[in-house]
Formats: C-alpha cells, sequence, structure tokens
C-alpha cells in the first residue's frame, strides 16, 4: 500500500517521489523503461534520463529566469539539483551535467528512501482512485495517453506541438506597427507589422531559403494539422498563400499610413499579427508563425518584420512530438484534473517545457500532494518568482485557446514598474523575486 502512486520516473517524477518521500510518505513509483520497453528518444533504463542535451541552461541566478528557478528549486531541496551540483561538468555560467553520473546520484537518492518503491512496470490506464501524480512525460506512452484523453476529451490532449515564436511586448516598436482587428471588429485586439510587397518578397524568399530542422526518424509521420503547417511549408506552396493565410492584410488600415485621401490609412501589401499570449499582457505570439526554422535564422529572419527589428523573442518557434495537456482548462491552481482531483499532473505533460521547467512543476507537484495528504492548506509561491510565474502561466494565465509549451521566462512575471530603466530590468525581476520568495519560505 503506498500514499501516492506516480507514474513516470523520469525528472519531474524523480523529483516528485524525492519530495514526498522525504517527508516519510509512502511512495509507489512505476517506471516502464526497465521493462523492454522505451519512448524513442530515451535510450536508458536510469531514473531521469536526460534525453538531450547535457545543459540544464544558464546557471545565473541574477540576470536570468531559468538561473532563478535553480535557485528556488536549490532553497526547496530539490534532488534535480543535488544530483546536478555532484555531476556537473565545466560550461561556463551554465549547468552541464555528465548524464550517467546524474541520474545514477538521483537513483541512488530515490533507492535510499525507506518509504518509496520503485516498480519497473508500464501502467496503461489511469487510476480510479487513489492519489495519483501522472509525470509521463512528452513521450507518454500510448495506452496511457489514450486514458488520459478519454479523461480529458481528445482536444485537449495534443500530441505535437506548433509553437509559433513569442514576442517581448515591449520590445516591439509601436511607431510601426498598430493594434487593430481586421475590419474594426471585436476591439483593436491585434499588433500589426506592415509588409510592403518588397519587404513581403524578400521576406518570402527567406523562408524557403532558411535553414530547418529536420524531424526526427521517430517524428517522420508528423502529421501537418489544419492551422498549424509550418509557415515555410505554407509559403512554399506558391508566393501568394502566406498573402491569403497568415499574412493577410484585408481589413487592415494601417494608421501610420494616412494620407489627407486615406485619412485612416491603406491595407499593407501584407501583414504580420500578434496575439497576446498572457493574462499580463507581457508576451506576444506570431500568429500562424510555427516553423522548423533553425533559431538562428529565425531571429535573424523575423527581425526583418517593420516593427520587429529590435524585437526579443520569449521563445522561438518549433514543432514536436509532444504530448500535453491544456492545462490552463484543465486543471486547478494545484494542477489537479477538475473533472478527477485525485489525479494530479507533473512535468512536461502539463505544458510546461524543458528540463529544469518539468522538474519544478514535479517538485511543486510533491509539494501540494504532501499537504494534500496532511490536510494542509498549500499556498503557492508568489506569482513574482520564478516557480510561482511558471505555475501560475500552466494553471490559468495563459490563454487556453492558444495553449503551447512554454519555458521559463520574464514574461511570465507580473511586470516591474516603468521606473526601472530597461539596462537593470532582469536584476529588477530577480532581486524581487528572491525577496518574495525568501518571504514565502520563512512565512511557511
Ligand atoms: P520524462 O523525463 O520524459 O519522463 C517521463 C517518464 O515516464 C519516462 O521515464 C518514461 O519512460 C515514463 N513513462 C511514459 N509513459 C509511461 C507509462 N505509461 N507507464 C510508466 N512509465 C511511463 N529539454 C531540455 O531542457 N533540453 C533538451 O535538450 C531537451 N531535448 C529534448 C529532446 C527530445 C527528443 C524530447 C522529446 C524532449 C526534449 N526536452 C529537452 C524536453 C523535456 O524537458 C524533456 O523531455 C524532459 O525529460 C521532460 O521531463 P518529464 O519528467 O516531464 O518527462
Amino acid at each position: 500500500t503506498h500514499d501516492v502512486h506516480i507514474i513516470g520516473g523520469g525528472l519531474a517524477g524523480s523529483e516528485a517521489a524525492w519530495q514526498l518521500a522525504k517527508r516519510g510518505l509512502r511512495v509507489r513509483l512505476s517506471e516502464m523503461r526497465g521493462t523492454g520497453e522505451r519512448s524513442p528518444a530515451h535510450q536508458t533504463d536510469a531514473l531521469a534520463e536526460l534525453v538531450c542535451s547535457n545543459s540544464f541552461r544558464s546557471d545565473d541566478s541574477d540576470k536570468n529566469a531559468v538561473g532563478l528557478l535553480h535557485h528556488e528549486m536549490r532553497q526547496c531541496d530539490s534532488l534535480i539539483m543535488a544530483a546536478a551540483a555532484k555531476a556537473q561538468v565545466p560550461a561556463g555560467s551554465a549547468l552541464a551535467v555528465d548524464r550517467d553520473v546524474f541520474s545514477a546520484e538521483v537513483e541512488a537518492a530515490l533507492a535510499a528512501q525507506p518509504t518509496l518503491e520503485i516498480v519497473r512496470e508500464r501502467i496503461d490506464r489511469l487510476p480510479e482512485s487513489g492519489l495519483t501524480l501522472v509525470a509521463t512525460g512528452p513521450l507518454t506512452a500510448e495506452a496511457l495517453a489514450g486514458s488520459i484523453g478519454q479523461a480529458t476529451g481528445a482536444d485537449s490532449l495534443a500530441f505535437f506541438d506548433a509553437i509559433a515564436p513569442i514576442v517581448y511586448r515591449d520590445s516591439i516598436d509601436m511607431d510601426v506597427c498598430w493594434m487593430a482587428a481586421r475590419w474594426d471588429k471585436g476591439g483593436k485586439d491585434y499588433i500589426n507589422c506592415p509588409m510592403t510587397k518588397e519587404q513581403y518578397l524578400a521576406f518570402h524568399a527567406g523562408l524557403i531559403a532558411g535553414e530547418k530542422t529536420e524531424f526526427k526518424e521517430w517524428e517522420a509521420n508528423t502529421p501537418y494539422f489544419d492551422g498549424c503547417m509550418p509557415i515555410e511549408v505554407m509559403a512554399s506552396r506558391g508566393i501568394e498563400t502566406l498573402r491569403f493565410g497568415p499574412m493577410k492584410p484585408v481589413g487592415l488600415d494601417n494608421p501610420h499610413s494616412a494620407t489627407p485621401e486615406f485619412p485612416n490609412g491603406r491595407w499593407p501589401h501584407a501583414v504580420v499579427q500578434l496575439r497576446q499570449d498572457n493574462k499580463l499582457g507581457t508576451i506576444w505570439n506570431m500568429v500562424g508563425f510555427q516553423t522548423k526554422l533553425k533559431h538562428a535564422e529565425q531571429v535573424r529572419l523575423f527581425r526583418t518584420i517593420p516593427g520587429l527589428e529590435n524585437a526579443e523573442f520569449a521563445r522561438l518557434g518549433g514543432l514536436h512530438r509532444n504530448t500535453f495537456l491544456n492545462s490552463p482548462e484543465l486543471l486547478d491552481r494545484q494542477l489537479r484534473l477538475k473533472t478527477a482531483p485525485h489525479v494530479r499532473f507533473a512535468g512536461q505533460i502539463t505544458g510546461c517545457e524543458g528540463y529544469v521547467e518539468s522538474s519544478a512543476v514535479g517538485l511543486l507537484a510533491g509539494l501540494m500532494t504532501a499537504a494534500e495528504i496532511a490536510g494542509q492548506d498549500w499556498q503557492a509561491p508568489p506569482r513574482t518568482t520564478a516557480m510561482g510565474a511558471l505555475l501560475a502561466h500552466i494553471t490559468g494565465d495563459a490563454e487556453a485557446d492558444s495553449y503551447q509549451p512554454m519555458n521559463v521566462n520574464f514574461g511570465l512575471f507580473p511586470p516591474v514598474g516603468p521606473e526601472v530603466k530597461k539596462k537593470g530590468r532582469k536584476e529588477a525581476y530577480t532581486a524581487r523575486a528572491k525577496a518574495d520568495m525568501q518571504a514565502y519560505l520563512t512565512s511557511a
């Protein structure tokens, strides 16, 4: 018998298991690797395997959101951070690890917990009762994914992401762009970037010529669903395809082009539209611009769009196999399925993205579950901290109808005041976060 059943011994599941077991709770951790079965990306049977890069990204907690997340996780006695410290290899200001040492450290720490049972088994159905934590990751095995899809509704569980680049609002040049909706319908909700014919043709050529990331072999059958075809694939269908699709200019009078004859301005030749991506209004996504262009190529090409010359990207576009829930709609503020609250989710399946983010959400899920078992009211870390901001985004602040995986970034934080100069902004975010986290931990 156990208090909690954790499904998935990846990064999130291992961290959650640690947080629960070290509090003396009885945990069953089910991991399918070790039974002869593996996801197409995993290559070992080790817990917390890093499937690709060996880096946890920046370790700078003064200037960088993911570095700040490292810092906060350490303050919460994170197993993933402790194992990373033991497995660290030189990587400048980044935190990189020897992946085998890292996984061995995680496994040893978990194996030493007397109340934790690690079982090598594949789970095919969501348990009907009993506290359950699902942390089966971006490549959740098929049968379980089917069972989750049944519980959530098929439209609420995605098997591929289609990520359009996301831009920080304050890096968009509003002397060039303007806010409007097509035909002036329904408010001025979009930010519009105008293009002349010459600019459009050059941009189109750039999309076709740009270097793309290949799909992995096991992603080869990636379907292009309606509405999420990569922008470069759409461009390759014809010179005008984009002008009749995501770059359609009709009904968009550009006030910056107003003349006495056309006081409202004219339609540009083509338009790039951005839509608000979070409730704070700090980050905006480029509508229809999901892409497999290489990241450096995206930055170079998208900065040729008028008004985005100085764009800073909260995240760049992508398209991968990735199982994730429409969490803002399905989960409550404590990561529980609203329709079946004995089931909690953690890790990348909640729509966070990255090793560190997945581990952090596993940590939070562990703390929530421990509090729930103890009959305590759990308070989330403040929104101004990296953990609080990430959790708030996943559980309700992101726009549900355009929800796509997200890494931690300062765009998820409530903005610092306008009195903070651009140069000191990152430090202002991290200083505020550290003070607020300290107060939270002291009062907890
Ligand atoms: P995982 O670490 O994948 O853990 C899920 C675990 O659940 C696995 O061990 C799996 O075997 C197990 N499982 C699945 N289904 C079942 C079942 N039915 N029963 C029992 N066990 C099950 N992030 C980065 O930061 N950097 C990168 O370089 C990076 N590269 C990536 C490359 C690929 C190909 C993919 C798919 C993702 C990558 N990610 C990367 C994103 C992501 O951060 C990692 O996938 C991360 O491991 C997610 O953590 P997790 O705990 O949610 O899932």
